[in-house]
């Protein structure tokens, strides 16, 4: 099937997950994520309408963000994020997903370059406590939104999970459930910018419709786009 014809089907079930959980299809971001897809997938996706982009590995990622540089795609980092690599992170993207401690929070808002704005950041919660997943653990949770708030280079705009997946099916019910609640209640926090703390992004093509029964606001979807990805 065509990568328009995709992004139309996955536009129509975010639709009726909206409709069916009394939301409006507006209220939910697609993030088309697009590691190891060429330019031209990414640049068919965007004449499908798609605007948001996520990447995971730097090195794939930053030649096709400059040879569609000027195009109008928001870039989102979405990878585990290395000390060394926050340089070319702050200068390329425009949100960063992935944020899991302060010290990296400090060195995205140090190298943000000013003529860019604030960098869109939320924070990933390993909601799951899984051992070998990024993320801060829910209790720590409100030690950095604190330190990142703080930061006037970062724009914090709420908060991110890969939840455990069940056999290939996705995330439970329970898991994403938490995260709403994580998120509902960081947000009467004196120390947010409540009018910034907008986004929960869960979701992806095994679990995006009931990612947004529980109030996901931006789902990413990588193989219910651009089809089963290449072996790496
Ligand atoms: C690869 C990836 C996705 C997309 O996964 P699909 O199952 O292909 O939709 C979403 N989020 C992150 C962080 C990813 O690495």
């Amino acid at each position: 099937m065509s990568i328009i014809r995709q992004v139309e089907l996955i536009r129509q079930r975010i639709a009726s997950a909206a409709d069916a959980a009394a939301r409006h299809p507006a209220e939910i971001r697609l993030v088309a994520v697009s590691k190891t897809r060429s330019v031209q997938e990414i640049g068919a996706a965007f004449d499908a309408g798609v605007v948001d982009f996520g990447e995971n590995y730097l090195q794939e990622a930053v030649p096709k963000l400059d040879a569609l540089a000027g195009t109008g795609i928001s870039w989102h980092f979405i990878g585990a994020i290395q000390a060394n690599k926050t340089k070319t992170i702050a200068t390329h993207f425009d949100w960063v997903q992935t944020l899991d401690r302060s010290r990296i929070a400090e060195r995205l808002a140090r190298q943000r370059p000013s003529a860019r704005g604030p960098l869109n950041v939320l924070i990933q919660v390993n909601i799951d406590r899984e051992p070998d997943k990024a993320g801060v653990q829910p209790e720590a949770l409100a030690e950095l939104i604190a330190a990142v708030s703080a930061k006037p280079q970062l724009r914090l705009r709420g908060l991110m999970a890969i939840p455990r997946d069940h056999d290939g099916r996705g995330a439970s019910r329970d898991s994403l459930a938490r995260m709403a609640m994580l998120f509902q209640d960081a947000k009467a926090r004196p120390d947010i910018h409540s009018e910034c703390w907008d986004t929960l992004s869960m979701g992806m093509t095994n679990d995006f419709p009931l990612a947004i029964a529980e109030g996901a606001s931006m789902v990413r979807i990588g193989t219910g786009i651009f089809g089963p990805r290449p072996g790496r």
